[in-house]
């Protein structure tokens, strides 16, 4: 909790910025320059469009290959993350080169960027018959599509080291061969996205056009996170006094107002004011609950809480929301003392809303920094 005083203007300033600002002053507040916002709302190169000039170790052919597969996973909404596995996956196979296969003459007489003689797998992906017929294999989007197709299936695959989600579409002999990939793998992705990092690329629906959801970039950890807002961690997680505190708070100077995003892709479990509280104005010390809050639950049971929201969410019960989506703004209402978030996270929750209790609630703080997300400032 955080008992700064709040200067009486403050209050309308914040939602001014919210109802004007959610197009192109919020971003250029949070980020001070125009180029990032530019780069979130670049329109990927097409598959099949135009070579582009090599990277580092790889040439213009496997570049190339390289945006190919980015487009397909952006046209497909597939989160950033599996842009980096799809990557990993294709320089291990091919080092990114659309091979024919020796023992397959039919794959000789089609566009090919080198030969290889593994069983009877060709193209980018090494896919064997079952994935399609050669020609298709050998069609890079084709191939980048069905992986994937297969990738986005597999349970919890943004939560996996990067081999193992490999492995679980590749099921190759040598599994462990995809995880050296993964440094050259978040590089080229972001090179390809025209951007100076891999964590700058947008969280949220990565075809979104520019507009009210797109608020501009947010770092994505490699397992797919991000913050859910940028400040510090002001009061931990665990036993305060005779409560027991399930969450962090995090807030910072002039927080009130700043958007709040899912801190990873899921669906919106809770959408909701405490029946006990008045949500549309302050809360206090003596006031009880979370105030206005959302629930998401993640792949693998995991359940994340904000709390305290300024007005109602920005998002419905049942609402699937990607990593970075903007689901609220922060606030003060419910049993809070001052503007900022309260967030939690709940791990092996049974299926259902409601279950997210104390009891499987974690410390937000180590389990963030484990997906590669510290919890904490940006300045
Ligand atoms: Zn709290």
């Amino acid at each position: 909790m955080d008992r700064k005083p709040v200067a009486m203007g403050v209050g309308v300033v914040a939602v001014v910025m919210l109802v004007c600002g959610a197009t192109v002053g919020l971003p250029m507040l949070m980020f001070g320059q125009a180029d990032a916002e530019a780069a979130a709302c670049e329109v990927p190169s097409l598959p099949g469009s135009s070579p582009v000039p090599g990277a580092g170790r790889w040439d213009s052919v496997a570049t190339t290959n390289a945006a190919t597969i980015v487009a397909v996973g952006q046209q497909r909404q597939v989160p950033p993350r599996g842009y980096v596995i799809a990557l990993a996956t294709a320089m291990q196979e091919s080092t990114l080169r659309n091979l024919a296969n020796a023992k397959v003459p039919e794959s000789l007489a089609l566009p090919h960027e080198g030969v290889g003689r593994d069983h009877d797998s060709v193209g980018l992906f090494q896919q064997r018959p079952g994935w399609g017929s050669v020609r298709e294999r050998m069609t890079p989007t084709y191939a980048a599509g069905k992986f994937y197709e297969a990738l986005v299936k597999v349970d919890g695959w943004q939560q996996m080291r990067l081999t193992d989600a490999a492995q679980a579409v590749q099921r190759s002999g040598l599994p462990e061969a995809y995880q050296k990939w993964e440094g050259d793998a978040e590089q080229l992705a972001a090179l390809v996205l025209g951007l100076p990092d891999i964590d700058d690329i947008g969280g949220g629906a990565p075809i979104a056009p520019c507009g009210v959801d797109d608020l501009g970039p947010v770092p994505v950890g490699p397992g797919g996170w991000v913050q859910p807002i940028r400040a510090p961690v002001n009061s931990g997680f665990g036993q305060r006094g005779r409560n027991f505190h399930a969450g962090v708070d995090m807030s910072k100077a002039d927080v009130r107002g700043d958007a709040i995003r899912a801190a990873s892709t899921g669906v919106v479990e809770q959408v909701k004011c405490d029946w006990y509280t008045t949500c549309d104005r302050d809360g206090h010390t003596r006031a009880r609950g979370c105030g206005w809050y959302v629930d998401i639950r993640h792949p693998g049971n995991i359940v994340t809480r904000y709390c305290h929201m300024i007005q109602r969410p920005e998002v419905t019960i049942g609402q699937q929301v990607t990593a970075g989506m903007v689901i609220g703004f922060v606030g003060n209402s419910g049993g809070s003392s001052g503007p900022h978030l309260h967030f939690e996270v709940h791990l092996n929750v049974p299926p259902g809303p409601f279950h997210a209790s104390r009891d499987n609630a974690v410390d937000p703080v180590p389990f963030m920094r484990a997906q590669g997300v510290p919890l904490g400032p940006a300045a």
